[in-house]
């Protein structure tokens, strides 16, 4: 029987009773924030209690979406507990977002509100029936509302099956799609998270990511509010600021960028990681070569796992046993994973790369007002398409070779970019790089490297690395051209966007067109 099996047994019906059940210990500190106010757990549920009385007062009520747009602060991390308590389902939206891209969001999700930053309220007018204003310090005319309310609040009657969050996916292409979580997705995922890492009372977790996305929102929060420990909640991540904190910490969760910082900086020392206990990486793909040099450094092999927006985790690198560079690890428990012909469905020899399917209590119920997409992307018998390409080794373990829109084809052949990837990194000289495929004339796509070289290595030898390539690789696998660039197009959680650099290069191959 696993953890959420004893939970759902246990007769505890959705996410807030959960919380509460878990609150073992009212009195500890659930967390430290960056502006000097710390918050008890019983604080914490009780600025709950007071978001949603003032939530209420609005007249959101159960089913109701709550969009909310805001800097990241304690209260912002409340707003998705107290619309639990409620029922109503919260709405988180990217602070980088403009209000054009907003007015996209809101119309399809139609919250009955919407919270957001001062400064944004005059765009935002109108767009909802009620606009409220939250800052990053705490602030607004949310906050403000909190005072006159009451801290008791009597939670909405909700099942595990109830809808809880509608999280927009980072829609790279094509429009972006929302993805609802229920109360038994995000539930089940945070008391797997606990087990499967250790998390415990004891534990301090440098929170330095945003709220607006899945990794902060839940996977870090949820985690530790089960567990009983605290966060050290940071408004944003600063390399200087998460080296000083190492030695009050426990575990660190965070996206491949962040470590690739911390491992340039000079105070990580094996001596300043000596109170953690565990590293976790997410969000996009961790460079073998990270992982090993932090390794050396400090003498922690970090934990890589993978989840999307849509599942929260699904694979997770072991606590105890083999973390395997390259890999994202092995099935959670209660999930399953297998790898399928990307065309036919059909499952794939052990080894083969294929498209990723998973399935279990983690995963999404379907797209928000959009039965098409969601059936097109959940077969019948549970599993959902994750649009990533991998395979599974002898041992269990699941390697990512990329997103299926990223595959090459290059003149019939499939290219898989994350092993031509891998070659190109072990270069000296080479930081990093992306292989996209770029429309050629004559092969269909034409494959391209774009690199990222160490400083000092600027004249850098195209066709030298190219036949080197060639003489790892078949030949059409090998890289037509390969770019340096000073850096690779990321965004916020550090994921490379490729659609970026095939726009940039569209042209690359195209002839020239001669002149008249
Ligand atoms: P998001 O929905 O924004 O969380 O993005 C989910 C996507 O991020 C997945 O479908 C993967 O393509 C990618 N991703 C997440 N974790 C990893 C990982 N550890 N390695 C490689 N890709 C990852």
């Amino acid at each position: 029987m696993t953890a959420w099996d004893e939970v759902k047994n246990s007769g505890v019906g959705n996410f807030p009773a959960l919380v509460r059940t878990r609150m073992l210990a009212p009195n500890a500190t659930f967390i430290r924030g960056d502006d000097g106010r710390d918050f008890t757990y019983e604080d914490y549920w009780l600025l709950s209690g007071r978001i949603a009385n003032a939530l209420a007062h609005h007249s959101v009520g159960v089913g109701d979406r709550v969009a909310v747009q805001v800097g990241k602060s304690v209260e912002g991390l409340a707003l998705f507990l107290a619309c639990a308590r409620l029922g109503a389902i919260f709405l988180p939206l990217n602070t980088a977002y403009t209000a054009a891209e907003v007015e996209y969001f809101v119309g399809d999700a139609e919250p009955s509100l919407i919270i957001c930053e001062p400064a944004k309220a005059g765009a935002l007018a109108g767009m909802a029936k009620k606009v409220l204003t939250l800052d990053d310090q705490g602030g607004g005319s949310l906050a403000e509302a909190l005072q006159s309310q009451p801290s008791s609040f009597a939670d909405a009657k909700t099942d595990w099956d109830d809808g809880a969050a509608l999280l927009y996916t980072s829609g790279t292409t094509g429009k972006s799609k929302g993805a609802l979580l229920t109360h038994g997705n995000l539930a089940s995922n945070a008391v797997t998270l606990v087990e499967a890492w250790n998390f415990g009372p004891k534990d301090v977790l440098i929170h330095a990511l945003p709220i607006y996305h899945t990794h902060g929102l839940f996977t870090a929060t949820n985690t530790v509010l089960l567990s009983g420990g605290s966060l050290l909640f940071r408004r944003k991540f600063d390399v200087d600021d998460v080296i000083a904190l190492l030695p009050r910490a426990t575990s660190l969760m965070g996206v491949p960028t962040f470590y690739t910082r911390l491992l340039g900086h000079e105070g990580l020392t094996r001596d300043s990681v000596k109170h953690m206990r565990l590293f976790i990486s997410g969000s996009a793909p961790l460079l073998a070569e990270t992982h090993r040099g932090f390794e050396e450094k400090t003498g922690h092999a970090i934990l890589e796992r993978f989840g999307m927006t849509e599942t929260s985790m699904n694979t997770s690198n072991p606590y105890r046993g083999a973390r395997r560079a390259g890999t994202v690890g092995l099935p959670l428990p209660g999930i399953d994973v297998r790898v399928t012909d990307p065309v036919s469905g059909a499952s794939l020899p052990q080894g083969d790369i294929g498209m990723i399917e998973v399935r279990g209590p983690n995963v999404f119920k379907g797209y928000w007002r959009n039965a098409e997409k969601t059936a097109a992307e959940l077969r019948p018998d549970g599993f959902f398409i994750t649009g990533d390409l991998g395979s599974i080794d002898g041992q269990g373990y699941l390697t990512i070779s990329g997103r299926g829109k990223d595959l090459v084809i290059t003149g019939g052949f499939n290219v898989y970019p994350k092993e031509i990837e891998m070659e190109i990194d072990q270069f000296p000289g080479v930081v990093e790089s992306a292989v996209i495929g770029v429309p050629h004339a004559d092969l269909g796509e034409g494959v391209t490297a774009i690199v990222v070289l160490k400083a000092g290595h600027s004249a850098f030898d195209e066709s030298g690395m190219i036949s080197g390539l060639q003489k790892r690789l078949a030949k059409f696998k090998v890289p037509k051209r390969i770019i340096a660039v000073p850096e690779l197009p990321r965004n916020a959680m550090g994921k490379v966007q490729k659609s970026l650099l095939r726009q940039a290069y569209a042209e690359l191959y195209m002839l020239k067109r001669r002149p008249v």
